[in-house]
């Protein structure tokens, strides 16, 4: 994501502080509301979230050294992603492309779909990015031409959704899900490049993606993408461009947050807008998709202290964070009818 678009609106933030506090409204548990007549609401078993496993399979992505694209360590990971999305019986597509970067550089990109009830007419889709970021540009001088670990950004989202894939090996859920991890979303313009930054500089996977998805004409209820999952004590906002074009999704995902007790994760106020996969998903496909990141409205950049810096490493990954997010997901996907 681009901080760029975030300084931009600093004080489109402020201005909004005043009508920052949303209600959630009612917090009634869905399983027990009385029911009568015909509008019976069928009772769902929601499968139980494991944040060992997740965090199991994001310390794996890391393992691997940091996945920039055209290394040996995102090839290789790349193979353990779709190895994993077959283990977990789901269809997978592989879709490589070669896409190019800010400065010309060709990117030898792979976006990896994994589909659960292909059948199905009614979808969802469940996205994450599983490349990381060649430069630690926030990060002290020194260490701002250096490939960063991206375990919270990157590897947290799809530690997450392989614990949802396994889960929905398990138990199916009623609706399709596919799962996407999208490549390249963080090799945007570095802070110290002098030329012209511009937002489609990112998340060149998902762009691809948009325009020439896995299957033909592909469409989804809605989208939810996760970035920045893992980072301990973190805070989900209403995301920006979330509201506007997929509002109804974000609300029915808070007040999941809600009902399960992660109201301290999951902040039902306005926080910032930025450039993310979620955007293209919306432009390309006109799919409503909700980014869930974390957002911290007293940093000067609008992102945790650890974002694009080496500090993003496996030290500062918490279970307790996953398990709100893990939880929370399954909670809504399992109850879509
Ligand atoms: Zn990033």
């Amino acid at each position: 994501m681009n901080m760029k678009s975030y300084r931009q609106l600093l004080f489109l933030i402020l201005l909004l502080t005043g009508t920052a506090f949303l209600s959630c409204g009612n917090s009634k548990n869905r399983l027990q509301e009385p029911t009568t007549g015909v509008e019976e609401k069928v009772k769902v078993e929601v499968p139980t979230f494991n944040a060992d496993s997740a965090y199991a399979y994001i310390e794996r992505q890391v393992a691997f050294g940091p996945r920039v694209p055209n290394s040996r360590a995102h090839c290789d990971c790349g193979d353990y992603l779709a190895a994993q999305l077959k283990r977990f019986g789901a269809e997978v597509y592989s879709q490589t492309a070669e896409l190019t970067a800010y400065d010309g550089t060709l990117l030898h990109a792979r976006n990896l779909i994994g589909v659960y009830r292909p059948e199905a007419t009614k979808r969802i889709l469940l996205c994450s990015h599983w490349d990381s970021r060649p430069y630690a540009d926030q990060d002290k001088e020194q260490h701002r031409h250096t490939a960063i670990d991206g375990a919270n950004d990157g590897a947290s989202g799809v530690g997450v959704l392989l614990e949802i894939a396994r889960q929905l090996q398990r138990q199916s859920a009623t609706l399709g899900i596919d799962l996407v991890f999208f490549d390249a979303e963080d090799y945007g313009a570095p802070d110290f490049f002098d030329g012209l930054h511009r937002a489609e500089y990112w998340c060149l996977g998902s762009q691809y993606w948009g325009r020439i998805p896995h299957t033909a004409n592909y469409k989804a209820r809605f989208g939810i993408l996760l970035d920045m999952v893992g980072g301990k004590n973190a805070t989900f906002f209403y995301e920006g461009y979330s509201s506007r074009t997929a509002g109804k999704a974000m609300k029915k995902i808070w007040k999941a947050a809600e009902r399960l007790g992660y109201s301290r994760y999951f902040i039902a106020q306005e926080g910032g807008e930025v450039t993310d996969d979620h955007v293209f998903v919306n432009r390309f496909r006109q799919i409503p998709c909700v980014d869930i990141i974390d957002y911290d409205p007293h940093s000067d950049t609008g992102f945790n202290p650890t974002w694009h810096t080496l500090d993003d490493n496996m030290e500062h990954i918490d279970k307790a964070t996953l398990q709100a997010v893990g939880q929370t997901l399954l909670e809504v996907i399992y109850n879509e009818q």
